[in-house]
């Protein structure tokens, strides 16, 4: 498929997609028209697999992208693997520009992200932002697993919105934007779905909700926010320091 066989990314495309109801069929609906100009980018969490799973059941043969900072946790890489080895696909792995890190290293340390916001926010945007920046320079549609209840910053994601980056036209679309907790869970046990064992409760009823780097990631206690164990040495209380790494509200 060539780039000029492709739908227009506009508004009014956007509102097409958003009527759809079934994420099943949104699925559908953009692979037959972009193929491998579409791709669920993920780490691996609940809503990622679920949308996986769901491409996989209905034999949608999806590109499936990962951001890899090169500080996920082991556990994250070997489950990449395990996914991979489940649905008979390769998740390409999109990695920093490591002559950029090592320069951020060299001039900030390795462990820059404890001194303020805004060495956390270059941190995110050397290993994170800009593979991302990268990625989406070769698709034009971002599925993406964002949910309105994982926090209160995200309760105004749409289904599905067109973003613009360096003056191309990309369509992103959260398909289970507006699913529960519960859902999510009961969908993942009814399909025998594979989850990252670092999202097990654990023993002491910790638990992690939200998986990022190794360091800026630690586990919850129930009754905390979905993303507190981000950054926790942060105060959350301002407003500068919402739980986000640029990915989502940076692009
Ligand atoms: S989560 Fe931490 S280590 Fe990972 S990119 Fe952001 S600041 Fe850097």
């Amino acid at each position: 498929m060539t780039e000029h066989d492709l739908p227009k990314i506009t508004s009014s495309f956007c509102y097409k997609v958003r009527q759809i109801d079934q994420p099943q069929e949104i699925l559908f609906q953009i692979f037959k028209r972009f193929e491998e100009h579409a791709a669920i980018i993920t780490s691996g969490q609940l809503t990622g697999m679920i949308i996986i799973h769901m491409a996989h059941e209905n034999g949608i043969p999806f590109r499936v992208c990962t951001i890899d900072t090169l500080r996920l946790f082991p556990e994250t890489y070997a489950f990449l693997d395990q996914v991979e080895a489940r649905y008979g696909i390769q998740i390409e792995q999109i990695k920093p520009n490591l002559e950029r890190v090592n320069r951020m290293v060299n001039q900030h340390g390795e462990f820059l992200f404890f001194d303020s916001k805004d060495k956390q926010e270059y941190c995110c945007h050397i290993r994170k932002v800009e593979s991302l920046e990268q990625l989406l320079t070769d698709i034009d549609v971002w599925f993406s697993g964002l949910r309105r209840d994982q926090s209160e910053n995200r309760q105004r994601i749409p289904k599905a919105q067109v973003i613009e980056k360096k003056g191309r036209s990309i369509l992103k679309i959260n398909p289970l934007f507006d699913w529960t907790e519960k859902q999510v869970q009961d969908f993942i046990k009814e399909h025998d779905i594979p989850i990252n064992p670092l999202l097990m409760p654990k023993a002491n009823g910790q638990f992690y909700e939200s998986l990022g780097c190794v360091i800026c990631t630690t586990p919850i206690r129930p009754g905390e926010p979905k993303r507190a164990g981000r950054w926790r040495w942060q105060n959350t209380q301002l407003e500068e320091n919402k739980k986000e790494c640029g990915l989502h509200f940076s692009i």
